[in-house]
């Protein structure tokens, strides 16, 4: 899953998007909303972390710009503290949830899983196929009951086609949204990932569509 943090105060960019990362994520920032902004339209995010004052352009005037060019990523605005009018106007904007400044990182973290799971239809923090459960709070995966561990990068590959389970995902859908911008992208990596998946959680968790991609049935 990949984050977009729109954020212009450096050292809560940073922190952010060390915390993001550290909680299984791919993020990308931006320290402006003229880039964000530019970030937003051109590049694939399961959710947008945007706080509301921004230089450049404003994060309400980002918001219904992505909304009125029919972008529907989950945004989670950051607003001051105590502002209700800041919320009721976010919200209205096409916000899907709000986090008053100062806010504790797991509360964010939080948020922005409900936001993805329910994003994807998935109403359950805890994601079943077969006999593999996946806990997107924990990070937990196990198999039979059993626990199984995984790197970050199959984590990351597993928690997407689980939070998409059923459908057709590509590579290039797989590639936008495990890996962010600064990475080295080479989608043979990809097969590597799935190749090692399937070892750790038996061959028929994933299967190959050719010509398509890859599909993971419940
Ligand atoms: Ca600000």
């Amino acid at each position: 899953m990949r984050i977009l943090i729109i954020e212009d105060e450096p050292n809560l960019r940073r922190q952010l998007k060390r915390t993001l990362e550290g909680a299984g994520y791919a993020v990308d920032t931006a320290p402006d909303g003229e880039e964000g902004q530019f970030l937003g339209e051109t590049e694939t995010y399961d959710a947008v972390v945007l706080d509301l004052g921004l230089p450049e352009i404003d994060g309400l005037s980002v918001l219904r710009s992505w909304r009125a060019a029919g972008q529907r990523m989950p945004v989670l605005v950051l607003t001051a503290r105590d502002s209700w009018s800041d919320k009721v106007t976010g919200l209205d904007a096409g916000a899907d949830d709000y986090l008053s400044k100062p806010f504790q990182s797991e509360e964010l973290i939080a948020r922005l899983r409900a936001l993805i799971r329910r994003a994807s239809g998935n109403a359950s923090a805890e994601l079943v196929a077969g006999d593999v459960r996946l806990d997107t709070r924990s990070g937990r995966v196990t198999k039979a009951g059993e626990p199984v561990k995984l790197t970050a990068q199959e984590y990351k590959l597993l928690s997407y086609l689980m939070h998409h389970k059923g459908r057709v995902v590509s590579r290039t859908e797989l590639i936008e949204h495990i890996y962010d911008q600064d990475f080295d992208r080479d989608s043979n990596t990809i097969e590597v990932f799935v190749t090692r998946i399937r070892k750790k959680l038996g061959p028929e968790i994933i299967s190959t569509i050719r010509g398509l991609g890859y599909s993971l049935e419940g």
